[in-house]
């Protein structure tokens, strides 16, 4: 009754491990198991790379791993940063070198014409080689000034369809409820379930 957390970024820790927290299940991470390998993250889809960091993962701890692999595509810079959304502005840059760049690349570009969508790809394996991967995606629009300050990476600049604050100042709960990584989670309970 234990899964890994396939991720060293403590906020998609924090945030699947509130999602998690009603299931039968034992959360553990990289905090539990400090040698566990670095996994690059080279794939062409976000699938190639949720299911290379939960195959890694499972088979150097010999648990189950969950991995997610999120992308931000924005419709009037044809899907980028995509795949790429992690080293948007550079192969070393923060999150912020990332929202300004996005800023700086929008500008100009009117409000109808801002659409975005974060996509988020869970893998779910176990260490007999099974992955089985879901998909939740949350449409929004890409904001002209960052707004909020809870949450990470492109949070600030994100406002989901229909709703009057962005994920930053949202709760995490709120964001949670209707975030794309809520909704892969949310897919993926059955899954977990069945392979704890
Ligand atoms: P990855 O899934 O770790 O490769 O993350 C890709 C990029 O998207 C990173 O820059 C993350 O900060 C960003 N990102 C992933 N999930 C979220 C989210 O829930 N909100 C805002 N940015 C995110």
């Amino acid at each position: 009754m234990k899964l890994v957390l396939a991720t060293r970024n403590v906020h998609k820790i924090a945030e699947l491990s509130a999602m998690l927290s009603d299931l039968d299940v034992e959360i553990l991470s990289f905090r539990d198991f400090p040698d566990l390998p670095e996994v690059v993250e080279d794939g062409e889809t976000l699938e190639d790379n949720a299911i290379k960091k939960a195959r890694e993962i499972s088979l150097a701890t010999g648990l189950p791993a969950l991995a997610d692999d999120t992308g931000l595509e924005v419709a009037a810079l044809g899907g980028a940063p995509g795949v790429i959304s992690a080293r948007y502005a550079g192969e070393v840059c923060s999150y912020e070198d990332n929202n300004r760049k996005l800023l700086h690349e929008l500008e100009g570009v009117p409000d109808e014409k801002r659409g975005a969508a974060f996509r988020c790809v869970v893998a779910l394996a176990t260490p007999s080689g099974e992955v089985t991967t879901v998909e939740g995606r949350t449409d929004g629009v890409i904001l002209r000034e960052p707004r909020g300050d809870t949450g990470f990476g492109y949070d600030p600049i994100f406002l989901p369809n229909g709703q009057t604050l962005s994920y930053a100042e949202m709760s995490r709960d709120e964001k949670n409820a209707l975030s794309h990584r809520g909704r892969a989670l949310e897919k993926a309970r059955e899954l977990i379930t069945q392979a704890t």
